[in-house]
């Protein structure tokens, strides 16, 4: 590379979109940390700034393109690289509209990142990794996890299931599943490390298959990771609908370890916006799952995504939105505006609503989700609800974590139980004493795990 001695080696990453590019970014900085990189927090002392993106919704992609453009100057020699799925979806015409850019690498090609970067510092100016035929993903020796705590695992890269609106299926390819094996050794290997929550990953995370002779279901994968010796805690996202078969809800009854979430997005409450979607489930097959979940012998609460003004809904459509929202009384949602994207059918689709309309939309549902998300929270006040410990906020005298059931959790220690111990990473039981709609306040009652003696338990400095 021909930047200055003291930059050449050193890297900017910033990530953005969902947890399957977090964990990428994760991928990326083992593979720079392997090949003698190491990362630092101002773009402008890097020798090498590389931007995770994503291009989910339009908004997405431009906020990256505009922070590409924006910067733009070069000091010795300094590179620029652009990953995951505006790489993907723009390919080399990047080079085009961004001419100061040296690497375009969609996640499909992460595992030709080393020969990419040997080819950036031998001089080469524009290199690209955009093949979408890969299914080695998987195989990436060096990652460089964010929390010692806390850790994720892939286990189906890519989507067959070709959604109208979607990108995904251009820019992350097929379904590839991991081999059960593969899963589990790593599963393992975290745990003996001493992380104690392990989150499953995929675009459709329930629509895995394990291409091993074991032959493994998704939900036996799911039960024996939270068998493994040392795991705590097991999440998995994101499932879809129609691959929610009931030996999930059975795994999860029968394994206290797997976590009573369960990330379910409807996309829209109207089965006629549905087909539009190309969903492949109805309004009642969805609310059947739900059914089945709601069954349980746990108490399983729900998340979901909804995307508000696909092109020809109707007033009474969105209605039917509000009255599936009511009925089964989400924990979370995550709601968005329709966002045409480049390349999808939906784009042709006729019948556009109003922008105007599109926001109204989304306020209707937002404020109804506030109050059902307030209602749910309040009724936590007295109880006592396990954390995973992941910060402290020392303005507020608060520590801070998620409870299995994906809750936002801050509670204080009045009665000193903790002393000076760090309590990051260990789980604690909190009796809550106050309730907002995105979190819960609590006091802390007992420490219930300490992290694993590979971490320690530190003393507060
Ligand atoms: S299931 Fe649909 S929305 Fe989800 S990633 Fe696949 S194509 Fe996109």
């Amino acid at each position: 590379m021909a930047a200055s001695d003291s930059i050449a080696k050193t890297y900017y990453l910033e990530t953005f979109g969902c947890q399957m590019n977090v964990h990428d970014s994760e991928k990326v900085r083992g593979t720079l940390a392997a090949r003698g990189y190491s990362q630092v927090e101002d773009p402008e002392a890097a020798g090498l700034v590389l931007y995770n993106t994503c291009s989910i919704r339009d908004k997405a992609e431009q906020k990256v393109l505009q922070r590409v453009a924006t910067f733009k100057y070069q000091p010795n020699g300094r590179k620029f690289g652009i990953l995951g799925c505006v790489a993907q979806h723009n390919g080399e015409a990047l080079f085009e509209s961004a001419p100061h850019v040296n690497l375009v690498c969609g996640s499909a090609s992460y595992n030709q990142l080393p020969h990419l970067l040997e080819r950036l510092e031998n001089g080469e100016n524009r290199v690209t990794g955009l093949s979408l035929d890969t299914d080695e993903t998987f195989d990436q020796p060096q990652v460089e996890r964010s929390s010692p705590h806390s850790a994720y695992i892939t286990i189906i890269e890519g989507c067959d299931k070709n959604c109208s609106y979607c990108v995904v299926p251009f820019t992350r390819g097929p379904e590839r599943s991991r081999s059960s094996e593969s899963v589990m050794e790593e599963a393992r290997r975290i745990a003996a490390n001493g992380t104690g929550e392990i989150t499953l990953l995929g675009q459709t995370v329930n629509s895995y298959r394990d291409p091993s002779g074991a032959g493994w279901s998704f939900a036996r994968l799911l039960d024996e990771v939270g068998r493994v010796d040392g795991v705590r805690r097991v999440r998995f996202t994101t499932s879809h609908p129609r691959d929610f078969t009931p030996d999930i809800v059975e795994a999860i009854d029968g394994n206290p370890a797997l976590c009573d979430w369960v990330h379910l997005p409807v996309q829209s409450g109207s089965s006629r916006v549905l087909a539009g979607m190309r969903r492949t489930y109805t309004r009642d097959e969805y609310l059947r799952v739900i059914e089945a979940i709601k069954a349980a012998k746990r108490d399983i609460v729900l998340s979901t995504d909804i995307i508000v003004g696909f092109p020809g809904e109707t007033q009474r459509d969105f209605e039917e939105t509000l009255s599936l929202v009511e009925q089964v009384d989400y924990a979370q949602m995550f709601s968005f505006k329709y966002s045409p994207r480049r390349g999808t059918d939906s784009v042709e689709m006729a019948d556009p609503v109003p922008e105007a309309e599109k926001s109204r939309r989304l306020q209707v549902l937002q404020e109804l989700q506030r109050r059902l998300q307030l209602r749910r929270n309040q009724s936590w006040i007295g109880r006592d609800d396990e954390v995973l410990v992941e910060g402290r906020r020392e303005k507020f005298d608060q520590w801070h974590g998620h409870t299995a059931q994906n809750r936002v959790l801050n509670f204080s220690d009045p009665l000193g139980v903790a002393g000076a111990s760090d309590l990051r990473g260990a789980y604690c039981k909190v009796r809550i004493t106050a309730a907002g709609p995105n979190s819960l306040i609590g006091e802390l009652v007992s420490i219930e795990r300490k992290p694993s003696a590979a971490l320690g338990l530190r003393v507060l400095q």
